[in-house]
């Protein structure tokens, strides 16, 4: 008899033709989840995850694992031989919890193993008639149990009473390549966060506007990468200078474009990030109406610029619900660290709130976007986070 934990993913997943994909990556991905804890085995079994480890560690280890996207719950389990005496006692031991509690159970047998005899209604029967001699206080209800006893007959027999549920979402990779315009600001981590969890690979393009802004600054975007990064994996994150660029719209075009031709530079210089290193969208942490930046003809006008898809997840969400969000994956402390950000280091007195594309254009006519944008690639730096 073992104490084990079992991991479910979503059922999907562990069907049709990207099957091997899906297995590879999610081992992987549990691997690096509970890569501070020493463990005996990971290993699959018809259609399950199980990790063999001292059960002093599965609390912390539960708590690791949930956070990897697609796993529908984790479940410590007893494993025990597939014969009747080793199921019963196995099943004897998991029920210890509720001695004398007065409580309804309801017995769920899984034949993973068709040729295990007795079938499932029967061993469903003849397991809760077990219960009931060698319990007190437990009686049985099969509409409406307040324990179910699972029962999975695989090449091992696998008992759990608890179902811990994980945070959802689909398997990282399962939905693509992304970039996140990643600032240090409450949004962006938020923004990259949401559309990680419905299964896109994830990485991030900063810019800075170093000397102006700090080492510190960019501390902080690592730091922010590095939460990121306990839900999503390792990640690259690209870091940009973009003060040669602010400097030349300072000194060409007039000041109140600043934020609007820098956030458009932002964007050409993603998506020529995005396409070499073949990510199929961008997102950003834009909503509607919270700064003044933020109305449509500002987001159209930044957005005109690349032909790739703009992810903005935040658009249906309050701030209020952001920073819960935001708290809740563990980025909100850092996010309101007093760093200066590239663009307010260069913050217009008035700046332009509802820009037209023709304007903006025209101003631009007077830069050498195509040498600025190269420039910037080429001189960015790229850092590993998380692996
Ligand atoms: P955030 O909290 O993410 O900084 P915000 O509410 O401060 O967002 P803005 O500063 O207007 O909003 O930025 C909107 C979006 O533009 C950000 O969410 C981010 O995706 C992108 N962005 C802004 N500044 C930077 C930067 N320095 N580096 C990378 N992306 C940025
Ligand atoms: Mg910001």
């Amino acid at each position: 008899m073992k104490r084990v934990l079992g991991i479910s993913f979503g059922e999907l997943m562990l069907k049709g033709a990207n099957r091997k994909l899906f297995t590879d990556r999610a081992i992987k991905k549990i691997k690096r989840a509970i890569r501070s804890f020493h463990y005996d085995q990971l290993y699959m079994q018809m259609g399950k995850f199980y990790i063999d480890a001292d059960p002093a560690q599965y609390p912390e280890m539960t708590e690791a694992i949930r956070k990897v996207f697609g796993i529908v719950n984790i479940s410590p389990s007893i494993r025990v031989e597939k014969d009747m005496a080793s199921i019963e006692e196995g099943v004897l031991e998991e029920i210890k919890q509720y001695q004398g509690q007065t409580k309804t159970f309801k017995v769920f047998v899984n034949r993973v193993d068709k040729s295990f005899t007795p079938k499932s209604p029967e061993l469903s029967r003849e397991l809760g008639a077990f219960i009931l001699r060698n319990s007190e206080g437990l009686t049985v209800d099969i509409h409406n149990p307040q324990i179910s006893v699972y029962v999975d007959i695989k090449e091992k027999a696998y008992i759990y009473t608890r179902r811990i549920p994980g945070i959802g979402g689909l398997p990282i990779g399962s939905s693509g390549k992304g970039m996140v315009l990643l600032s240090g600001g409450i949004d962006s981590p938020v923004a990259a966060f949401m559309v990680a969890k419905r299964g896109v690979e994830i990485s991030g393009v900063h810019f800075h506007s170093y000397p102006f802004t700090s080492d510190r600054a960019f501390e902080k975007v690592r730091d922010l990468a590095e939460f990121l990064t306990e839900y999503i994996g390792g990640m690259t994150l690209y870091s940009v200078n973009l003060l040669p660029i602010q400097k030349a719209i300072g000194e060409n075009c007039r000041e109140r474009e600043m934020t609007i031709l820098s956030r458009r530079f932002m964007m050409r210089i993603a998506d020529r990030i995005a396409k070499e290193k073949g990510a199929q969208m961008l997102i950003t942490g834009e909503s509607l109406g919270q700064v003044a930046s933020q109305t449509i003809e500002g987001l159209t006008a930044s957005g005109a610029v690349t032909d790739l898809p703009i992810l903005r997840p935040l658009v249906g969400l309050d701030k209020t619900e952001i920073i819960k969000i935001a708290e809740e994956i563990g980025t909100y402390e850092t996010s309101i660290l007093p760093f200066e950000d590239c663009c307010t280091v260069f913050l217009p007195k008035r700046p332009v709130t509802k820009p037209r594309l023709s304007d903006l254009e025209r101003s631009e006519e007077a830069l050498d976007v195509e040498g600025l944008v190269k420039q910037a690639v080429e001189e960015m730096e790229v850092f590993r986070i998380g692996d």
